[in-house]
């Protein structure tokens, strides 16, 4: 289906992007438009205007800070991550970017996109949220931090204020992470997903089961408990075409309990 006419503008600094977020009646923040622009031809999304964020460059890049701790920049696509040394820093990012969609989706699609649409499917909340990160966010009443708690509110609604901008996600250092996924055919999408740390926790984050990532503290790094906390949390995932609740409950477990071994072996390496 065609896109419905509709207006554009190319900023190159974020101080024009807000600027043009605030002017434009309707508009919205385009990022790769992996999910937006398909969402536009459905008609599912009908904004009057697209402010393209893709010549915004203080929006890109991945660095590693003093403290140690990843920057990423917001328009960082899957691709560049992939590419970066500085990523090094925490490598189940760039793993698990590896494994979303195909080379196409992962040279357009962008980070700061992946979490804005907080789709429940999608890889990166669960991710981002077992891995403590952080969300900082810009508009015209300035900037602030949000921890992942606070950033996903629900399908598609994020703390991210209509006429704001994500503008880096911050995640420490380290590498005793894991993540686990059934996905429907090869690089398909999630039925469900669980990300896991000990870097921080251990703590658990359970994808596909509920508008946001399920976050569990199990208490041990024991796979069991993992499984146990994830049976303990009572979640109701929903029932479509690709699986039954019941289904997805059983595969949350076995995928918690997978997540943290893979985080235990490397923790141990
Ligand atoms: C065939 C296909 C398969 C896919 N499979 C997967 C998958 O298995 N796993 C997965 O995780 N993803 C998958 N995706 C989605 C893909 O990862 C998208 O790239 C991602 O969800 C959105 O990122 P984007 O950069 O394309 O954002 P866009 O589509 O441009 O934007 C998405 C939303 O976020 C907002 N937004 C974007 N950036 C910002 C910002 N900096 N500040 C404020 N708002 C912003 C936009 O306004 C829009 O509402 C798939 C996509 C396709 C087309």
């Amino acid at each position: 289906m065609l896109l419905r006419e509709v207006g554009y503008a190319r900023p190159e600094t974020v101080e024009d992007a807000l600027a043009l977020l605030g002017e434009l009646e309707g508009s919205r923040a385009l990022a790769g438009g992996q999910t937006l622009i398909n969402v536009m031809k459905a008609r599912a999304a009908s904004p009057d205007a697209l402010v393209d964020l893709n010549r915004v460059e203080a929006l890109k890049g991945v660095s590693v800070r003093g403290d140690g701790a990843l920057e990423l920049g917001a328009m960082t696509t899957y691709t560049e991550l992939l590419a970066s040394k500085a990523a090094a820093a925490r490598p189940i990012l760039a793993e698990v970017c590896a494994t979303i969609a195909d080379v196409q989706v992962r040279n357009r699609g962008t980070l700061g996109g992946n979490v804005c649409s907080s789709d429940p499917t999608n890889h990166l909340p669960p991710l981002f949220a077992a891995l403590g990160a952080e969300f900082t966010i810009v508009g015209p009443d300035g900037e602030r931090t949000v921890p992942s708690e606070e950033f996903f509110l629900g399908v598609y609604m994020t703390a991210v204020a209509p006429g704001e901008l994500l503008t880096r996600i911050v995640v420490p250092a380290g590498r005793a992470d894991g993540f686990a996924a059934v996905t429907i055919g090869r690089e398909g999408t999630c039925i469900v997903n669980v990300a896991a740390s000990l870097e921080a926790g251990p703590r658990i984050a359970v994808g596909c089961v509920d508008a946001v990532p399920v976050v569990l503290l199990p208490g041990s790094a024991d796979p069991e408990a993992a499984a146990r906390a994830v049976r303990d949390a009572d979640i109701d995932p929903p029932s479509d075409v690709h699986a039954s609740g019941d289904y997805r409950r059983r595969l949350a477990e076995v995928l918690a309990a997978r997540a943290i071994t893979q985080a235990s072996e490397r923790r141990e390496d």
